[in-house]
């Protein structure tokens, strides 16, 4: 075959143009922190903490040094332990199942809706309703909000609060997004997320945040986060964590966050174009009426995505599988429960998902490359 034209690679997140765009900023943020030395919880860290408060709209917010790490706080603050069962997305990433059976808990896995790919209720119900006759004790619901899009606490919420379990938010992809008017975050009593470099807010390194209204969960969280710290200096009370968020990186994120709803507004723009350019030819993501994503990834669904994968990389478009194997699949966990009706549809999309070149810096020439080799591919 003839030469490609337009073939040069492209990233599947250019995290380089937005580094160039805050570089000044982030520079002398950094500059200030090296100066005043406080690298362990200093000024920007609490600074931090009451604009990410305000932006999402709860009472408190805690940092800490990863997403996993904000699910350990949650699941610590909840007194997860030995014999309780935490229900669970059976498609997902997998740092709550991993806090859950690090605890010594058990994590139920509950099979999702095939449009939103999130927790589905009727499936979670049915879970609830068999464990309460098993050994274990139902304890909670871990709901995740993948690839930007909350789960539906509508119905979540009412299903929590019916069987008086709490509902803690993955909101590690969907920070920024809303539902019914709520930001991803506030949508469930404990929320946590990740400011992973390729999460829709990232930082230069690890860090992650954890979200209430509640004051007392807030406060041993708190604690948590720094061993089980007590009101004296070494007087832990609780079995705890190192889990604090550096200075530098609520530095760099203060920095990012000022952009951040630009970002949003672009990331929509680009999933409006590619809906609207692929639509008829491959699914495209669902949205729930009143929701808005945050579109940590844009997510197709397609048979023999291996064979699309390829030519797409032939022409120098990458692609990325968010998640290949289903957690009932991954050897550490397949021995948990599941749902009485089974994980089908999470196993299915395990093998057909596939997500497209998305972050708030891909111009329309490229996505137009992208659309029409798709295109080209599919049609
Ligand atoms: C990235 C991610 C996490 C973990 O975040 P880290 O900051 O990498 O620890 C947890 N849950 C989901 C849904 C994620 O996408």
């Amino acid at each position: 075959m003839s030469a490609k034209p337009n073939a040069e690679p492209i990233p599947f997140i250019d995290l380089q143009t937005q580094r160039e765009r805050v570089a000044d900023r982030v520079n002398a943020a950094i500059a200030k922190v090296m100066a005043h030395g406080a690298f362990i919880l200093g000024p920007e860290v609490a600074e931090l903490e009451r604009r990410l408060a305000s932006y999402v709209g709860v009472q408190h917010v805690i940092t800490c040094a990863s997403g996993t790490d904000a699910i350990l706080l949650a699941l610590l603050a909840y007194g997860i332990r030995p014999g309780d069962a935490v229900f669970m997305p059976a498609f997902g990433f997998v740092a709550a199942a991993e806090m859950t059976a690090l605890l010594g808990a058990t994590p139920v896995f509950v099979d999702v809706d095939p449009k939103s790919f999130n927790l589905d209720p009727a499936s979670l119900a049915t879970a609830i309703a068999e464990q309460q006759h098993g050994p274990l004790r139902p304890a909670a619901i871990l709901a995740i909000d993948l690839y930007g899009q909350a789960a539906d606490y509508a119905q979540l919420t009412e299903l929590a609060t019916r069987e008086g379990l709490p509902l803690i938010e993955d909101a590690a992809q969907s920070f920024g997004g809303t539902f019914q008017g709520k930001k991803c975050g506030a949508l469930a009593p404990i929320a946590t997320t990740s400011f992973y470099p390729a999460k829709p807010l990232g930082c230069y390194g690890d860090g992650g945040a954890v979200f209430t209204d509640d004051a007392t969960l807030a406060e041993t969280m708190r604690r948590m986060r720094v061993h089980g710290e007590g009101e004296e200096k070494y007087r832990f009370q609780h079995v705890g964590i190192n889990g604090r968020m550096d200075t530098l990186q609520a530095a760099v994120l203060l920095e990012k966050l000022a952009i951040f709803d630009e970002e949003l507004a672009a990331r929509q723009r680009i999933a409006a174009r590619y809906e609207a350019a692929l639509r008829d030819c491959v699914e495209t993501p669902q949205l729930m009426p009143e929701a808005r994503s945050a579109w940590a990834q844009y997510t197709i669904q397609i048979e023999d995505r291996h064979i699309f994968a390829e030519k797409l990389r032939e022409v120098g478009i990458p692609t990325a599988i968010h998640y290949p194997v289903s957690l009932t699949d991954l050897a550490p966990y397949a021995d948990y429960p599941t749902a009485p009706g089974g994980t089908l549809v999470s196993e299915r999309l395990a093998e057909k998902v596939i997500s497209l070149p998305m972050h708030p810096y891909l111009k329309e020439d490229t996505q137009d490359r992208i659309i029409n080799a798709v295109r080209r591919i599919i049609t």
